[in-house]
This record gives structure tokens, C-alpha cells and sequence, in this order.
């Protein structure tokens, strides 16, 4: 893999926060807290590689994905192949199959997650292109309150994950630096502390009122 390509779970980071993303994929900043631990912990069985056979459903955990046309790389936490003749060919199963991904996350289902959302259907993009076939949903499973919610791959959400994929783009090239913006999310953001968006933003308001003080005067 090209290491300029783009981390699906940067789709994530995005649409949680751009500043957030600016971070961790351009100043490499890391930290975590209780809530990104949790899910760490849960997440690692998920991505364990492997392959379980029931009846006509094949599942997948932990398989790379990737879309050269996207330039997009990453890991799905599950893919379930049910075989069916009018699926799409899958070479490493040697089977014709109908493919639906699924992202477990941590917590529980209380309101739509949109970058959750986004991020699924971008992995959905990079099966499709894989296996050249056409895929219409998948499924988030909350490991908390074990919810499934169904999500569509429509084309408004696919318009949508090629913008932002725009957006990321910008900003790991240096051409884009989101400003820190303190809303109510933030003092569960593991990077909190090295942000500290309250301070950035009484700092740009003072420096905003000097720039009108100095234009007027
Ligand atoms: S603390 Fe808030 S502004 Fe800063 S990175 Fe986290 S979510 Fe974004």
C-alpha cells in the first residue's frame, strides 16, 4: 500500500471533528482516554482475521480493503458473503456471494452516528470496486446495547464521503488547517488536552479584535 493513501477511519475523525483529524494524520498526535480505550479493547477481537462458515453465510472479520480510484485503504470488521448465484464473484472464497459489511462500534445506539455511517459506506466503495460489484447496505452493530442499524449506500452518502475525502486530502497535503472550535463533544476527545480549544478560540477572538483595532486605527 502507498502510504499517502487515506485511513478509512479517517472518514471518522473527519466528520467527529476536522481539526481532530488535522491531528492525529498531519502532527501525529495520539492520545487516548476512557472512551477511546473502551473501544480499543473491543475492537482488537473484532479485527482478529478469520473466516466462520454457517449454512450460506460466510463471515469475515478483520478483512483490508482498498479502492485505487479513492486512493482509500483500511479494515473491515466484518464482511458477510452469502453465496448466491446472483452475487458477485469472490476470488478468495472461490464463490459467487451477495456482500454485506458491518462496523462494530462501541457504546450503544441512541441517535444516528453520521460518520459511522460514512465511514461503512466508504468501505462499501472500496468492496465494490474489489469485487466489481454493486452493494446496497450494511449494517452497525453497538456492542454496548447489541443494536444493529441498517445503513444504505446511497448515492447522496457516496457524493458525500468523495467530498470530504476531498476535504482530508487538503488537509494532509498542508493546503487546509481546520481551527479548533469548542462544542459540546469535546471534553470527550481524547485529545482534549493537546487541543484545548477553549484557549485556541478566546485567542483568536482577541487576535480577531486587535485586527479591527489596527484596521480602524
Ligand atoms: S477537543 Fe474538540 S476541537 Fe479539539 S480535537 Fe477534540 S473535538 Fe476537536
Amino acid at each position: 500500500m502507498d502510504n499517502d493513501r487515506i485511513l478509512l477511519s479517517w472518514i471518522t475523525q473527519y466528520v467527529y471533528c476536522p481539526h481532530r483529524l488535522y491531528l492525529e494524520a498531519v502532527e501525529q498526535y495520539s492520545a487516548d482516554n476512557i472512551y477511546t480505550a473502551e473501544g480499543t479493547v473491543q475492537h482488537q477481537r473484532v479485527h482478529e482475521p478469520k473466516i466462520e462458515k454457517r449454512g450460506d453465510d460466510i463471515r469475515i472479520t478483520g478483512l483490508s480493503v482498498y479502492s485505487d480510484a479513492l486512493n482509500l485503504f483500511g479494515i473491515c470488521d466484518e464482511v458477510k458473503c452469502t453465496v448466491s448465484r446472483y452475487g458477485c464473484y469472490v476470488p478468495l472464497l472461490d464463490e459467487k456471494c451477495k456482500i454485506t459489511p458491518t462496523e462494530f462500534k462501541h457504546g450503544k445506539s441512541g441517535y444516528e452516528h453520521k460518520e459511522y455511517n460514512l465511514q461503512l459506506t466508504a468501505q462499501a466503495m472500496c468492496l465494490e470496486e474489489m469485487f466489481n460489484c454493486k452493494i446496497e447496505k450494511g449494517e452497525i452493530y453497538y456492542i454496548g446495547s447489541k443494536i444493529r442499524t441498517e445503513v444504505q449506500f446511497t448515492d447522496a452518502a457516496k457524493k458525500k464521503v468523495k467530498n470530504i475525502l476531498i476535504q482530508i486530502n487538503q488537509i494532509i497535503d498542508g493546503h487546509a488547517i481546520p481551527q479548533a472550535e469548542y462544542k459540546k463533544r469535546c471534553p470527550k476527545c481524547s485529545m482534549y488536552s493537546i487541543c484545548n480549544p477553549k484557549t485556541d478560540m478566546i485567542l483568536r477572538y482577541i487576535e480577531n479584535l486587535w485586527e479591527q483595532y489596527h484596521e480602524k486605527n
